[in-house]
């Protein structure tokens, strides 16, 4: 073991935890990173052993709003004391009242509320399938890439583009191919008259922040007008501000027929949505999907306190700016250490690339400083932070990466 994870164990705290886990959780996660997390305050968290962490993590893109954010707990609170769940039997003035906004803030027309982003995901595929069976000529073909990611259930870990998150579950259901992200060539001859949905992340996340060309982008567009297929963007990762707009396909001047929101949303609790235009929203009639907890009051009315934040202080333009300065000063920290081989990204969604596959080493090490940062493989570094990461804390972690990078 690596000598991090035998100075975290002298925590006797996270040292049960850590004993319990290995017995009585599913194997899933292997081991995880020595920290057992008991509380949070902005862009930190504090764990068993007393230690303040900068969480550039923010629990992948989850924490927008970062951690204790007052509007947000007093939100929660109140509709916890209110009423939690009451069905979708029912009308529900939060979950309207969400729908209303985001499809005022974006392309959609309407919205349907999952519990997660691979749930968001399969919903968006079985629309896209509806919305064919509706007119009469099914269509079951789903055209997504190598390397993007879009979930654990069997069809989005279909859809995922590395094999590993599907193989050993086969038989897999059938109708989903993949091509080359940004391989324009290979996506116009894959996309025919079978084709449902191009389903497509703007900036590949879990491959380790890639962002798709905007001829790609092009592309995808009129591959879908040509053939009819649905154009349907995973913006679960990118979503909610993330990289300096509100949703990615803002940057590239495109409006998907549907697109998939989750992490950023509830800003902590589990809210997934499925965002749909007019014409491809007739993918569903009444019965054909729908979902037990979906759309509660509790995470809608955190989700209605996340957009109030972020829209009042201005959290997507913040983004944008520390995002920037974040870059220009890992360019210097690249310069000065020679260790950084790329930064990818844009806002505070950033993929940096660790010379010598040492991504790993540089995480611990930055763990060890009291820094919370997510690798990518063996060669990634890859950051999601709070949108309310200021100048300064940004600043931090350029100083501490700079000490890790010397370190390995
Ligand atoms: C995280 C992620 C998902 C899956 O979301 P879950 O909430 O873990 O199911 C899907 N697509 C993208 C792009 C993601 O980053």
């Amino acid at each position: 073991m690596e000598g991090i994870f035998k100075e975290a164990a002298a925590d006797a705290k996270l040292e049960a935890v850590i004993a319990s886990d290995a017995k009585h959780y599913l194997k899933t996660f292997g081991t995880r990173i020595p920290l057992c997390v008991e509380r949070g305050e902005g862009v930190y968290v504090f764990g068993t052993d007393g230690r303040r962490y900068l969480d550039m993590v923010g629990g992948i893109a989850v924490n927008v709003l970062g951690h204790g954010n007052a509007r947000l707990v007093a939100a929660i609170a109140e509709q916890a004391a209110r009423v939690i769940h009451c069905s979708n039997l029912y009308y529900n003035p939060g979950q309207t009242r969400l729908a209303e906004r985001l499809t005022e803030m974006s392309c959609a027309d309407r919205v349907f509320f999952a519990n997660s982003g691979a749930e968001a995901n399969e919903g968006a595929i079985k629309l896209a399938r509806g919305y064919f069976h509706k007119l009469g000529a099914p269509r079951a073909k789903i055209v997504s890439m190598k390397h993007s990611f879009h979930g654990r259930t069997l069809a989005t870990a279909t859809a995922t583009g590395t094999e590993k998150y599907s193989a050993p579950f086969r038989p897999l259901p059938p109708g989903f191919v993949h091509v080359e992200f940004n391989d324009v060539a290979a996506l116009e001859a894959e996309v025919d008259g079978d084709t449902c949905a191009v389903l497509l992340e703007l900036v590949q996340g879990e491959s380790g922040v890639r962002p798709a060309t905007q001829a790609f982008v092009d592309a995808a567009v009129a591959a879908c007008r040509r053939t009819g297929a649905l154009l349907v963007v995973d913006e679960v990762q990118t979503g909610m501000g993330r990289t300096g707009r509100m949703f990615a396909y803002e940057h590239y001047g495109i409006e998907p027929d549907v697109f998939t929101l989750a992490k950023g949303l509830g800003g902590g609790v589990p809210i997934g949505a499925v965002l749909a235009r007019e014409e491809a929203a007739k993918g569903f009639a009444p019965g054909d999907h729908g979902s037990t907890f979906g759309g509660g009051p509790l995470v809608c009315a955190a989700a209605l306190a996340v957009l109030d934040e972020i829209e009042e202080r201005g959290l997507v333009a913040q983004a944008a700016f520390v995002g920037a300065f974040l870059k220009e000063r890992l360019e210097h920290v690249a310069a000065s250490t020679g260790a950084i081989d790329e930064i990818r990204g844009t806002g505070l969604m950033l993929g940096i690339g660790i010379a010598g596959e040492k991504a790993v080493a540089v995480r611990d090490r930055l763990f060890a400083r009291g820094v919370l940062a997510n690798s990518v493989g063996t060669s990634t570094i890859r950051i999601l932070p709070p949108l309310i990461l200021s100048e300064a804390q940004a600043g931090d972690f350029c100083d501490a990466l700079e000490a890790a990078l010397t370190e390995v």
